[in-house]
């Protein structure tokens, strides 16, 4: 018998150590796919389980970086070439009974952080703590992988039991909202009837399981460059365009947008770079937005607005600009067939203490992407939330998992599929 737990904690563990941000999980998606095919998965790697197109904030640079890195901490070269630059993977496992296509979807990556040196802190006390330098899985996805892994053993071991076909997306790049829509836009869920998700902590103790989580905001990310001209400020400042004082209007304009009356609309400057030299008309100027909505109507009337702005102050100032859309994600809408049956899985889970239906969660899920793909072809999705103690918040520096929810996540992943593939 398989201690399916042991399995899910040992693995996360391992991926702990080696926490790695969107589109950089080499040595994690090698992991994955080591694990996968042994069991005997097909998977699907590189360009083939990722639309090319609908790729969002990948830096070339910091992907060689990363393979370099990845390379030197064991990752053979035929998987790296297997890769072809694109992290994730999407595996399937196609039992010969006809049955349903149910998806299970595990995002991967890691967010910048670093980690704490508390020697109470349980990564430190049992030898487990990050060793890439000012990375860290403080967000829970090293355990979304581990349960997404100890899911693949299960299914291996009860293939004979099951129909229909599995397939496990393992997900990059889902920080900043960038990794979604690229597998969705592969083509490899348009068959799917059923897809699940979830997250592990986030609002909920230990034992809660809420199957539909609300005021999940559609966002769009853009970064944003300005290019003007430089010139000697007081010999010949006309000479000038600047791209500076054109980005500093722009901060301005943006947080004076209008609202939109519907329901909640947001509006984020995160971070501004600008300038050259004090006695230079600055010529350059870079900047990273997002916005939010309540709905995808919202956000669209949002993100319209911020695109507006940027292009009238650049006409204003006689500047270039420049706009890539850094991410996206929708708002979710999960699915009563599914919120039901995961109320009734997991009130049978042993360790579930409770069911929430609804619960308020705030921030933004790409997941939402891979949803919206399988809805618009017919199929059902449902996100729902794992609770999970923990020390710190998301994304700070003591943050940890209860382990013993990994096996709470790994249970209702399992009783669904034996309730939609067997
Ligand atoms: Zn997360």
């Amino acid at each position: 018998m398989t201690d399916y737990l042991a399995n899910a904690i040992a693995i996360r563990r391992e991926l702990h150590t080696k926490p790695e941000p969107g589109w950089m999980e080499f040595f994690t998606t090698a992991r994955i796919v080591k694990e996968l095919e042994s069991l005997g998965w097909t998977v699907h790697l590189g360009t083939s389980q990722i639309g090319l197109d609908q790729v969002m904030g990948r830096s070339e640079k910091l992907v060689e970086e990363n393979i370099a890195r990845a390379r030197k901490e064991g990752v053979s070269d035929k998987m790296l070439k297997r890769m072809e630059g694109y992290t994730g993977c999407i595996a399937e496992w196609k039992t010969d009974k006809p049955g349903k296509v149910t998806a299970l979807r595990f995002d991967i990556d890691c967010v910048g952080v670093e980690e704490t040196d508390d020697p109470g802190h349980k990564p430190n006390a049992n030898g487990f703590r990050s060793c890439h330098k000012g990375f860290m899985h403080a967000c829970g996805h090293d355990g979304h992988t581990a349960i997404g892994l100890t899911v693949a053993r299960w299914v291996k071991d009860h293939a004979d039991e099951l129909k229909g076909t599995i397939k496990l997306i393992f997900q990059p790049a889902e920080e900043g909202v960038r990794g979604g829509a690229a597998q969705a836009a592969s083509g490899l869920l348009d068959d799917v009837d059923y897809i699940l998700g979830s997250h592990l902590a986030l609002m909920c103790k230990s034992g809660i399981i809420c199957p539909n989580p609300q005021d999940v905001l559609a966002t769009t990310k853009f970064d944003v460059s300005y290019t003007g001209k430089p010139a000697h400020p007081t010999m010949s400042p006309e000479l000038g365009r600047d791209a500076l004082a054109c980005l500093c209007t722009t901060v301005c304009e943006l947080r004076a947008m209008t609202p939109h009356g519907k329901g909640m609309s947001r509006v984020n400057i995160g971070k501004i770079e600008a300038g050259e030299f004090r006695n230079v008309v600055p010529a350059h100027g870079t900047m990273q937005l997002e916005v939010r909505g309540a709905t995808g109507e919202i956000n669209d009337y949002m993100a319209d607005q911020a695109l507006r702005i940027i292009k009238g102050t650049a006409l204003a100032y006689d500047v270039q600009y420049d706009v890539v859309k850094a991410g996206e994600a929708s708002s979710m809408s999960n699915d009563e067939e599914l919120i039901d049956l995961v109320t009734e899985v997991a009130k049978k889970v042993p360790g579930v203490t409770q069911v929430i239906r609804e619960m308020s969660m705030g921030g933004s899920e790409d997941y939402t992407m891979l949803a919206n793909r399988v809805q618009a072809h017919g199929g059902k999705s449902d996100f729902f939330i794992i609770g999970s103690d923990r020390p710190g918040a998301h994304h700070q520096k003591n943050f940890d998992i209860d382990e013993k929810s990994l096996g709470i996540g790994f249970e209702i992943y399992k009783g669904c599929l034996e309730k939609l593939n067997k």
